[in-house]
């Protein structure tokens, strides 16, 4: 089993267990190596507002999650652990997350849209929007956001690329030019993209990203990451014979890996993860 890079913590108000019960399950697992990426505190929120905790770490609590996960990469047995953050691209927004990304030493970025506007368009409380939505126009700008955060440099890799699909709400045109585009665009940025078994566990009810969006990047040369966005010990790694058939289906043979923010790419063995 290659790697977990998208884990979070309590830390983020709506993770559970302890950081070692994570650990222990990619253990557990077979993970060769794993990496936390809790949510970055949402640095373009005022002080006050509560949608601030809903989603994310305080900004007082990033140092001990930074301490916390480095005290648990010392440790000597397997897996491999690194120190990742997930943080949120607002376009206007770079210097700042520029400025608290600087301050840690994170083995790896993943960049995420999940604000559209000041629309949190995954939260199922906010779901009755997309029916508002003239959903054609809407992937176009998601994805352009996505395109947006690939640009900026910021980010290692792209978490759940096709997040737009959460609930299952699908335009009725035609996707392959988009997705091409966005593909691309990615591969243009130098960012890997996320194969993510989270959308399994979703309405939509398949890996990020779908075959289609995955083929795309696999042509335009976007390399891959493995994770599961999980946010309970028992989801580390949740489904990976079903990602890594996907990622055999279209002809992806290797994993990057990150360290220092530096990329190196690992070959997957055939058959892991079953
Ligand atoms: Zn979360
Ligand atoms: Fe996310
Ligand atoms: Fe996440
Ligand atoms: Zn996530």
């Amino acid at each position: 089993m290659p790697v977990d890079y998208h884990i979070h913590t309590r830390l983020c108000g709506h993770a559970e267990g302890e950081l070692e019960e994570y650990v222990s399950q990619a253990r557990a697992r077979g993970l060769e190596e794993m990496g936390f990426s809790d949510h970055l505190p949402l640095y373009h929120l005022e002080a006050g507002d509560g949608r601030r905790r809903r989603y994310a770490m305080d900004l007082d609590e990033l140092d001990g999650y930074v301490r916390e996960v480095e005290r648990l990469a010392a440790g000597a047995r397997a897996p491999v652990i690194r120190l990742g953050i997930e943080a949120d691209y607002i376009p206007g927004r770079e210097a700042d997350l520029e400025r608290l990304l600087r301050a840690y030493p994170f083995d790896y970025v993943i960049g995420s849209v999940h604000f559209i506007d000041d629309w949190a368009f995954d939260d199922p409380l906010y779901v009755e929007e997309y029916s508002r939505r003239d959903l054609d126009r809407l992937y176009e700008r998601y994805f352009g956001l996505v395109a947006g955060a690939a640009a900026t440099g910021l980010f290692d890799i792209i978490g759940h690329v096709d997040l737009i699909k959460k609930f299952g709400f699908f335009p009725a045109g035609d996707l392959e030019g988009l997705y091409a585009g966005t593909a691309v665009l990615l591969a243009r940025a130098g960012v890997a993209v996320e194969v993510s078994t989270a959308g399994l566990r979703k309405p939509v009810g398949e890996i990020y990203p779908g075959k289609r969006l995955l083929s795309h990047c696999r042509q335009a040369g976007v390399p891959v990451t493995l994770g599961s966005d999980a946010h309970a010990p028992r989801q580390v790694a949740m489904d990976y014979a079903q990602a890594l058939d996907l990622l055999a289906a279209v002809g992806y043979d290797q994993v990057a890996v990150f360290r220092q923010r530096k990329k190196t790419l690992r070959s997957i063995q055939p058959g892991s993860g079953r």
